[in-house]
């Protein structure tokens, strides 16, 4: 008895409870796994019942004690989102959290709910493409304003970007993504939630919103550093196998109840099927994320000695001393599996680089099981402009590799192989 209150008594870790959190097998036939619940609509089993999930739905009342939530339309709830949000949530240690049919819808919706016409979005640059293509055409459209600062600039000087918008009052959100991608530039979180402050009133908080996809949710917990919403591609490292698109936001219940109604409205939740994939997935998450660094590790210091790579950007290769450095240790809890690195002489022998290799597929996307490699300058990163790539030493040198749970000698032999052949 005592026993297993003690075992009841200590707060387990995430990766203990990925396997049973919220799901009660009593009510699916005792599967021990939760089922897909394929259904668009759920049964009432009275009028009375109806109602009152209504009323919980339109936030006419708050739940009364012990109440939960009614099932109601699959557009609305589901219990597989509702498992896997709840589950979702343990690793960032959030209040609540949505799951969305895609990281592009998730951050959509999210900055849609929160920004107005007039409003001021400030962001890390460089961004996602899609975020990019988002924030700087689609929010115009809204009359949102977008205006960007780099991974190496001071307070000072994103408070002067801020300012020199002339719309410094209207700063709504300071979105960024950390590490940047393809270089692994960390951004300053700490500065970030105090630039937020600094330009929040009595009547108006500034949001801050990060996209934690490369590290998150295992090696960095942006909520706990002041960070009001984490967004994820699920489509990554969550999902993890290349087989589903999906994306996440998890923050404060208050938050997250309106992005969760804006969900609603706009039908941008995952479907069932989506869900019931990432519930697998999250099994292994801590796994799956622990291995693909310990690889990329080796990987890294390997790559770092090649006479045929100019330069590696891997956290784990980080200057000690230098303020990347610093900002790593204050907000990373591992390199995390993303390896960049530069091939001497530029595209023609990087293409030959990427053409050779056998194991590791040459595609996009990122987090999963298999190693992958592409070309940022031509692929992913292909519409930024030319300026900003020189200035973020994205270069046509440049190979971006995912790092996969192979075993590391068979990537680093493939590497290899391709290296001498170029
Ligand atoms: C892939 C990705 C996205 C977009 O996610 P989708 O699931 O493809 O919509 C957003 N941010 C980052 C950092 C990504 O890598």
């Amino acid at each position: 008895m005592s026993k297993t209150k003690k075992v009841l008594a200590r707060k387990m870790s995430p990766e203990s409870l990925m396997m049973s959190y919220g799901y009660k097998p009593e009510l699916s036939e005792g599967a021990i796994k939760c089922p897909i619940f394929q259904t668009s609509t759920f049964v009432f089993k009275t009028a009375e019942e109806g109602k009152s999930f209504f009323e919980v739905a339109y936030g006419k009342r708050a739940l009364r004690p012990l109440e939960e939530t009614g099932l109601i339309y699959s557009r609305i709830n589901n219990p597989d989102l509702e498992i896997l949000e709840n589950r979702l949530c343990l690793w960032d240690e959030a209040e609540d959290g949505a799951v969305f049919e895609s990281g592009m819808a998730a951050i959509s919706t999210t900055v849609l709910e929160l920004l107005k016409p007039g409003d001021l979005l400030l962001h890390s640059e460089p961004i996602y493409g899609g975020s990019d293509h988002f924030f700087k055409h689609i929010l115009l459209k809204f009359g949102i304003h977008s205006v960007g600062f780099m991974p190496n600039q001071s307070k000072e000087e994103v408070i002067n970007i801020i300012n020199s918008t002339g719309k410094a009052d209207k700063l709504a959100m300071i979105f960024i993504e950390s590490p940047a991608n393809p270089t692994n530039d960390l951004i300053d979180m700490k500065m970030c939630v105090e630039i937020a402050k600094k330009f929040s009133t009595n009547n108006k908080k500034v949001i801050t919103a990060i996209d934690n996809t490369f590290l998150g949710p295992v090696f960095s917990h942006p909520l706990k550093h002041g960070f009001d919403l984490v967004l994820y591609s699920a489509t990554k490292y969550i999902g993890g196998h290349s087989d589903v698109i999906a994306g996440a936001c998890v923050g404060s219940k208050e938050l997250m109840k309106r992005i969760k109604s804006f969900r609603s409205i706009m039908g941008t939740m995952a479907s069932p099927n989506t869900g019931w994939l990432l519930l697998r997935s999250l099994e292994t998450l801590k796994m799956r994320m622990t291995l693909q660094a310990q690889n990329a590790e080796k990987i890294a210091v390997w790559l770092n000695k090649h006479p045929k790579v100019e330069k590696v950007y891997y956290l784990g290769l980080l200057k000690k001393g230098s303020k990347q450095y610093s900002i790593y240790k204050q907000q990373c809890l591992a390199p995390g599996a993303m390896i960049s690195f530069d091939v001497k002489g530029g595209e023609k022998k990087a293409f030959k680089v990427l053409n050779q290799l056998q194991l590791i597929k040459l595609a996009v996307s990122l987090g999963s099981t298999e190693s992958l490699a592409e070309h940022p300058y031509s692929m992913t990163h292909a519409p930024v402009n030319d300026e900003l790539k020189k200035k973020m030493n994205l270069t046509e040198k440049l190979i971006r590799l995912s790092v996969g749970v192979e075993n590391y000698l068979d990537i680093i032999a493939d590497i290899e192989q391709a290296l001498a052949k170029a």
